[in-house]
């Protein structure tokens, strides 16, 4: 499948490294970064290569490793690990459309760690 970008998208200008971001981990069809206005730290967003603003728009070749790369950002960000600063939970999100809180018409998946409050870490 050839990978589709469109010229006017900050997402596939991200991934092409047209605009910069601070890159976590890319692999052959997935690229992940850190949210600019990041609601926790260590917010993380994780993108296919593949331009396409809802989920059903991507082919399934460019969706496959999106949750394993989840899974490692949860694991280097050291959530059940106990420490001060390692998140003890997580959320995985993703919004499709205007109406879910869509701002960014290119697919992302957010991990948003979550803190105990009581620290003032987020
Ligand atoms: P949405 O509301 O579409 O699910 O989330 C879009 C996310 O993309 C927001 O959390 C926003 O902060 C992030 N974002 C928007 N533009 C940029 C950008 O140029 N660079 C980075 N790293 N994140 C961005
Ligand atoms: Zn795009």
């Amino acid at each position: 499948t050839p990978v589709v970008h469109d010229a006017a998208c900050i997402f596939c200008k991200i991934i092409k490294g047209e605009i910069p971001s601070k890159k976590l981990i890319e692999t052959s069809h997935s690229y992940s970064f850190l949210d600019i206005q990041p609601l926790a730290k260590g917010h993380a967003l994780i993108v296919p290569k593949y331009h396409g603003a809802k989920l059903h728009d991507i082919p399934d070749e460019f969706l496959t490793d999106i949750l394993p790369i989840a899974k490692k950002l949860s694991k280097a960000l050291g959530v059940d690990n106990n420490g001060i600063e390692n998140p003890i939970g997580y959320n995985v999100l993703q919004n499709n459309g205007k109406i879910a809180h869509q701002e960014v018409s290119h697919v992302h998946f957010h991990v948003i760690p979550k803190r105990d409050k009581d620290t003032g870490l987020v």
